[in-house]
């Protein structure tokens, strides 16, 4: 924040920061009470088979619609909901509310039979003590099936905490999936692979953007899905927005994908259509993509 502040990243006090602690403090206050009023809510985004574009997932994302403020989206408040410990509450809410969503569509509709359902966590919620005993009294009171959910997280410091380590093995255990999320962006990512119980990583969309135009962009790509190979992980590509780039990552050996292309995150009774269709790009807007196989 200081170096953004000046020329030269002089750490002045400025306005502009009196200003961000404000609305910092003022957000904290909305999000406390928040999470009682329930302001939030989930869309769920298909995570697709390349190249067929075969539903078998979708990534639980939420959204908070404050009365006072408006709809606000992930980057605006979790950050402060991690800051402030906010998190743990709305954490284990998002968690029981996607769980139940799941078991809802099982009952539903025989394609959601086998649905993976993807829950975003926080590295602030895998720190809580007890945190795998919640995750298993959740799946106990919703009857979410511990094989069909994956919770992802993004490379933070708190990963190679010794608690933090025991807690992903508790989940693992339970038969519960990890996905490493946005992964590439940390530098950490190499070191964690090793010492993380994993399953899954996802390509941070940063290197999908322009997978297909830049080479140094695909040079991570194709590192991180032979590292997936060797490692016996799956790979997913995020943010897939155009045919080119999920032909090129099937190329590159992806076989899951997660992107505009496919679907947006979707609210629930949108997304349990998809379980009438029979692949998500017959949806899209292009209908004619050829995949180099
Ligand atoms: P993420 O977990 O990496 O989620 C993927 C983000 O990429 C989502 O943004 C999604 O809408 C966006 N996205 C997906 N496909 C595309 C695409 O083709 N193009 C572009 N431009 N974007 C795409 P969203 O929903 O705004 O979430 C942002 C981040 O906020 C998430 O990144 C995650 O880190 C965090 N977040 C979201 N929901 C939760 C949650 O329930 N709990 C926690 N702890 N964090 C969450
Ligand atoms: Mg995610
Ligand atoms: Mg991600
Ligand atoms: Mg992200």
């Amino acid at each position: 924040a200081a170096k953004d502040s000046g020329k030269g990243g002089y750490a002045a006090y400025t306005p502009n920061m009196t200003a961000r602690i404000l609305e910092t403090a003022r957000l904290t206050s909305l999000l406390r009470d928040a999470i009682g009023a329930n302001e939030f809510h989930l869309l769920y985004q298909p995570i697709v088979t390349l190249p067929e574009g075969d539903l078998v997932g979708v990534e639980a994302l939420v959204r908070w619609h404050s009365p006072v403020r408006g709809p606000m989206s992930p980057g605006d408040f979790i950050p402060i909901a991690e800051q402030t410990g906010l998190i743990v509450p709305l954490g284990r809410w998002i968690l029981r509310e996607a769980c139940r969503q799941a078991v809802e569509w099982r009952a539903q509709h025989p394609r959601a039979r086998a649905l993976r359902m993807n829950v975003n966590v926080s590295g602030r919620q895998l720190q809580e003590a007890g945190f795998a005993d919640d995750v298993a009294a959740v799946l106990a009171e919703t009857g979410m099936p511990a094989e069909l959910l994956t919770i992802e997280v993004t490379e933070s410091g708190v990963l190679s905490d010794a608690p933090t380590i025991a807690t992903l093995h508790a989940l693992r255990a339970q038969g519960i999936g990890l996905a490493l999320d946005d992964f590439g962006t940390a530098a950490s990512s190499l070191g964690l692979l090793l010492t993380c119980p994993v399953d899954a990583l996802k390509l941070d969309r940063s290197f999908v953007d322009r997978v297909t135009t830049v080479a140094r962009q695909s040079t991570v790509a194709t590192a991180v899905v032979q590292m997936a190979r060797s490692l016996e992980l799956s790979a997913v590509a995020e943010g897939i927005e155009t045919p080119e780039q999920a032909a090129f990552l099937h190329d590159l050996g992806y076989r899951l994908g997660q992107g505009f292309l496919f679907a947006r995150p979707l609210e629930p009774s949108a997304l349990a259509d998809m379980f009438f269709v029979e692949r998500l790009l017959a949806t899209a807007p292009i209908r004619n993509v050829t995949f180099a196989e």
